[in-house]
């Protein structure tokens, strides 16, 4: 049998007989392939990533060691494939972000022109007053007082526009970027300070066949009525020091993130949320508010995650992916139930319903 000594006897001692894995596997032993697969078979080590993602290399590991396609072409695939994987979280981010960002400026655009003809009539007004011959000390405070006026408003506007920022526009419920926000300040605090952080990941059954069904208003009102049903239930848990938020996660899909004592009570408050949307039925109206719809359900599924130091970095994603995978076995528990996430069991997620 070849041996490649430059495996065995130099920093990848660590990994024993990894060049008889890969002639068992039929992997060439010389050029690049060798350093793709010790890379990928490495990332369970890389705290940079989220679980999700590592899994994600290690079933691209197993594809490259199971199809024994070792050409360049696959190669060129294999890394595309391995830089999708890392940048795929950024990406996503990207566009949530750019998607905001281009609402804020369509609202910021509406203000401004506001505020561009409080100016130009301001300034008309002072035109006409001088034709009329008006004091100048009185035309100049009269002046001022409108421009005061115009720079209240604009303050005004930057506290409503802070607001806005942070708000989901269809439900009013928190949007994304307050989703990232607090939970950033929650993750940070329980690096710091232990105080524990979990999130639940709701995602509503069969959503599509219900829009293709009533059509996506209906739709619509059915996200503003869940979104309601989490306020109303999160509202009264609120202690005014930044221990829950219920936010719209995007699409169909909301989250609340439970910081402090109230951590250890989301798998009970995600079954409140869960039986609370079974039991509604909804009146659904169409934009004449006349009722076109009466007595629908809908259900949703819940993930639930804590955060667990186990992860060991990237806790945030961590967080996410545990709930959210949390979530897709809900889905294939067969729906309408919750399952949370547990690093001790053996599958690590438990349906609790
Ligand atoms: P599952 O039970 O597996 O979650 O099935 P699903 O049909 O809900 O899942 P899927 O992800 O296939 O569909 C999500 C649907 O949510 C598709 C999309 O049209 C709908 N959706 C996402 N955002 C909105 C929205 O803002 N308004 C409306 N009306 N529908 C939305
Ligand atoms: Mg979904
Ligand atoms: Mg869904």
């Amino acid at each position: 049998m070849r041996h490649c000594k430059v495996f065995d006897n130099c920093i990848w001692s660590d990994y024993g007989c990894f060049t008889e894995t890969l002639q068992a596997a039929s992997v060439p032993l010389d050029g690049k392939w060798p350093l793709m697969v010790l890379l990928l078979r490495g990332v369970k080590d890389f705290h940079f990533l989220s679980e999700v993602q590592k899994s994600a290399m290690q079933t691209l590991m197993l594809d490259i060691l199971r199809n024994k396609d070792f050409s360049d072409n696959n190669f060129l695939k294999v890394q595309g494939i391995f830089f999708d994987i890392v940048t795929q979280p950024l990406v996503d981010k990207i566009e949530e972000v750019s998607r905001e960002t281009f609402a804020l400026a369509n609202d910021m655009t509406e203000l401004f022109g506001r505020h561009k003809t409080e100016v130009a009539n301001a300034a008309n007004g002072v035109d006409a007053d001088l034709s009329k011959g008006k004091n100048p000390a009185e035309l100049l405070s009269s002046l001022r007082d409108t421009l005061k006026g115009v720079v209240a408003k604009m303050e005004e506007d930057a506290a409503f526009f802070e607001g806005l920022s942070h708000k989901d526009s269809l439900t009013g419920l928190a949007n994304r970027r307050a989703f990232d926000e607090f939970l950033n300040m929650a993750i940070s605090n329980w690096v710091t300070s232990k105080a524990s952080v979990s999130l639940i990941m709701f995602d509503i059954d069969h959503f599509k066949k219900f829009n293709d069904t009533y059509g996506h208003l209906v739709g619509d009102q059915v996200l503003r009525t869940l979104a309601e049903q989490i306020k109303r239930i999160v509202a009264p848990l609120d202690n005014g020091n930044s221990n829950i938020l219920g936010a719209r996660y995007g699409g169909e899909e909301f989250a609340v993130i439970l910081h402090g004592d109230i951590a250890d009570r989301a798998v009970a408050i995600a079954e409140v949320i869960r039986k609370t949307v079974q039991k509604t039925t909804l009146l659904l109206r169409d934009k004449d508010e006349k009722v076109v719809h009466s007595g629908l359900r809908i259900t949703i599924s819940a993930g639930v995650a804590t955060a667990w130091t186990g992860w060991g970095g990237v806790y945030q994603s961590n967080l996410i992916d545990s709930a959210d995978k949390a979530l897709y076995h809900a889905k294939h528990m067969g729906r309408n139930c919750t399952v949370r996430f547990d690093p001790n069991s053996a599958e690590g997620y438990i349906l609790v319903t």
